[in-house]
């Protein structure tokens, strides 16, 4: 079978060397390899960041196969899928705001709290009168429903072989959200498929997510692409680039003259190390 992977930015902020390292790996590594802009979040997305990532990849000499996928113009397939999941009685409206999710389960320092499931079991009446007095709410997995329909499911990762997969420790995650009517998550189990992603290779900090991704595809009826994830580059004072992080954007690094084969000669010797 063919190799396909896939670089997928979200345009916030500039590319920064690690976006270029993780973008490299997957060209190298991908017989096709795919572009996507995960630009579904409209109050943090740029057209001049997303912009500048495609000329970013331009300038490194990083070329992907077949059109640029553009998460924004695809929101009616989200929609689609995510009343899938609701008339499959998977979803459940949530009016919590953030600070009573925080509030109701302290968590542990820095760790995003899991939602107690305070909405889960709101009786229909009490849900129908609060949208209709219109209420903002957010739509959640029921994650222990989705996980007794597909059962145990399990996906491989190169570092750590086959994974049994622990959705629950995320517990209900949202699926949409008033202001962005989707979410990163389906977006991406979505997208991989409709993108024939067949390798997901990708920073550290996301290797937890892939628990849920796959129970979303096991409920979409999607495949689960083979896991990898690479360490995160960090600056010469130890910590993790960020878009936040000027100094190292790539835009940074070439109008100080850094030229692409210096980067790319860097990224191999990583490699070879
Ligand atoms: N859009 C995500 C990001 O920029 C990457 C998503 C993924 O690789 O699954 O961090």
């Amino acid at each position: 079978m063919e190799t396909i992977t896939r670089f997928a930015p979200s345009p916030t902020g500039l590319l920064h060397l690690g976006h270029a390292y993780c973008a490299w790996k997957n060209r190298q590594q991908g017989e096709l390899f795919r572009l996507r802009l995960e630009d579904i979040d409209s109050t943090r997305c740029t057209p001049a960041f997303a912009a500048a990532a495609l000329y970013d990849l331009h300038w490194l000499g990083l070329r992907w196969d077949g059109e640029v996928r553009v998460q924004s113009a695809h929101l009616a397939e989200y929609q689609t899928a995510l009343s899938g999941l609701s008339s499959r009685g998977l979803l459940y409206p949530c009016f919590c705001s953030r600070r009573e999710i925080a509030e109701a389960q302290a968590a542990p320092h820095g760790a995003t709290p899991v939602y107690p499931g305070t909405c889960r079991h709101l009786h229909p009446d009490a849900r129908a009168g609060r949208i209709n007095a219109g209420h903002a709410y957010a739509l959640r997995l029921d994650t222990a429903a989705a996980s007794a329909i597909t059962g145990a499911l399990k996906f491989f990762e190169a570092d750590s072989g086959w994974v049994a997969a622990r959705p629950e420790t995320f517990g209900d995650i949202v699926l949409a959200r008033r202001d962005i009517p989707t979410s990163y998550h389906l977006c991406v189990v979505h997208d991989d498929a409709a993108q024939g992603v067949t390798h997901i290779l990708r920073g550290e900090d996301l290797r937890p997510a892939t628990h849920v991704q796959v129970l979303l595809q096991a409920l979409l009826g999607l495949p689960t692409p083979k896991y990898a994830h690479h360490p995160l580059l960090r600056n010469a004072a130890g910590q993790r680039l960020t878009k936040r992080d000027g100094a190292e954007s790539l835009r940074a690094l070439r109008e100080s003259g850094v030229k692409p084969s210096v980067l790319l000669e860097r990224f191999a010797r990583m490699e070879a190390a």
